[in-house]
């Protein structure tokens, strides 16, 4: 993974700090802000400091806490369970589905008790299960859909862009995500209440910026303009990365057709923009150790969050388990020409068909 970062940050920051910008964060993380919730089609859009922070808000804002549970997949970056963890509730692991790496809704149904007060489904490398049945189980039980759409920029389930499905939905704009703020989140939500509730949090909890009253406890989760003078450039080199990582996902899976060993994920590429190259692999230290002899990184996916020991628990996630030992992510730097994607799977055949 790589950032893109150009000529265009460069001059868009220069320009920021010619016209006498103050670094805090005002007019342009507005207008970044309006650029994600038009991109998106959602009403609101809240930048914060990271997509973690973003869901503790949006937590925070819907009067999750003590004593309550919230239902996370057991296949996601930490991030997604830590935000619920800080609220002050309960993280409660689901195992996931293997046809889309995404929470299995029928687990979710099971997991729900009477603490349960919301879901956050992942999308997964802007993979996504039935949206709509979601959002039905979470209705009828009375909970809240919240979606962590962090590796979702600019992926649709049925042409509805995903984080807005439920009652609130988060991007992440960290170094590795499809583009990049350095760190930050980003909240959309249609509802004008969770809106100013969250802008209230984020801001040490005063009642209007610039006042120093403070009728609820708050945070100070407020970005810099620097930051969002990047992501307004970075917006718009967003359409040309979703492309390219679209071409890349077919070329990879073009080029190791016929390869037994390799198990791809169902993904529709008329919807989903895949941020990352994701396989299944056998022997799959084997083939770290021999890509990384012939020069060629690759990362192993996610450990199940229920066994690190930030969290201790037990219990079974069959699904899981098997991928965090066997998923693998190959190179899936947007800069990748398809010469170099079509050498690094000539070694992966290599390994496999002739070692
Ligand atoms: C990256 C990521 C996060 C955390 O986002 P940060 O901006 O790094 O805090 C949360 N959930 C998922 C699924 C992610 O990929």
């Amino acid at each position: 993974m790589e950032p893109w970062f150009s000529d265009e940050e460069k001059k868009a920051l220069a320009d920021y700090f010619d016209r006498g910008g103050w670094a805090t964060e005002f007019e342009k993380t507005k207008e970044l802000e309006k650029s994600i919730a038009e991109f998106t089609g959602s009403k609101h859009c809240v930048f914060t400091t990271s997509g973690t922070a973003a869901l503790f808000l949006i937590l925070k804002a819907l009067g999750i806490g003590a004593g309550h549970e919230v239902i996370v997949p057991d296949f996601t970056m930490i991030g997604t369970a830590n935000a619920v963890h800080w609220a002050g509730a309960e993280p409660v692991f689901v195992d996931i589905h293997p046809s889309n790496w995404c929470l299995d809704l029928d687990g979710v149904e099971k997991a729900i008790t009477p603490k349960t007060k919301a879901l956050i489904l992942v999308s997964f490398n802007g993979r996504s299960p039935k949206m709509n049945r979601a959002k039905e189980i979470a209705d009828r039980h009375k909970i809240f859909l919240i979606e962590d759409a962090a590796q979702s920029l600019g992926s649709r389930s049925k042409g509805q862009h995903l984080g807005t499905f439920g009652i609130a939905g988060m991007f992440s704009f960290s170094a590795p995500k499809v583009i990049t703020t350095g760190q930050g989140g980003a909240i959309v939500t249609s509802s004008d209440e969770l809106d100013q509730k969250i802008r209230q949090l984020k801001d040490f909890g005063r009642k209007q910026s610039g006042v120093d009253e403070h009728p609820v406890m708050g945070y100070n989760f407020k970005v810099t303009d620097i930051q969002s003078v990047i992501g307004i450039e970075q917006m718009k080199k967003l359409p040309w990365r979703l492309e390219r990582k679209k071409e890349m996902y077919a070329l990879y899976r073009k080029e190791l057709e016929g390869v037994d060993e390799i198990e791809w994920v169902e993904t529709n590429l008329e919807e989903a923009s895949p941020w990352f190259i994701d396989v299944l692999v056998s022997e799959r230290e084997e083939l770290r150790e021999f890509l990384k002899s012939e020069g060629v990184g690759t990362r192993p996916v996610y450990p199940p969050i229920h066994s690190q020991g930030a969290y201790g628990k037990k219990g079974s996630f069959p699904v899981t388990e098997k991928i965090a030992k066997h998923g693998l992510w190959l190179p899936s730097s947007s800069f990748l020409k398809d010469e170099d994607i079509i050498q690094i799977c000539r070694k992966i055949k290599k390994f496999y068909l002739e070692v």
